[in-house]
């Protein structure tokens, strides 16, 4: 049951790792002084990851305004639940909003389907 995080938290942790990777991509490009072309382009690759993981934090933001605030029963920890299976934030303990999906094994592929 560890693998499962929040989708909130997937996101969010997507998003800082693109950051970063922007911030890698641009330096390794300031190993290509010499030549002007490469170095451009790894600045524009570096500074497009940057711009993408902002409008991914908007995104979070927005969808945070969606999702359903929940108790969690292991924690007794308000968590924010998206879609209708989700983990908890602070525990990954997976949880459901479909009464028929209580107790059954943890499924991403649950969101998907209609009911
Ligand atoms: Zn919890």
């Amino acid at each position: 049951m560890l693998s499962f995080t929040s989708k909130i938290n997937k996101i969010r942790t997507f998003a800082l790792a693109l950051v970063f990777a922007g911030i890698v991509i641009m330096y390794i490009g300031l190993f290509f002084r010499v030549n002007q072309f490469v170095m451009s382009a790894f600045m524009i690759l570096g500074f497009l990851a940057i711009i993408a993981s902002t409008i991914i934090y908007f995104w979070i933001g927005m969808l945070s305004s969606k999702t359903i605030q929940v108790t969690c029963p292991e924690c007794n920890k308000p968590t924010k639940m998206l879609g209708r299976v989700d983990a908890c934030m602070h525990c990954n303990e997976p949880l459901t909003l479909d009464k028929s999906l209580e107790g059954k094994e943890f499924d991403q592929a649950y969101n998907k389907k209609r009911p």
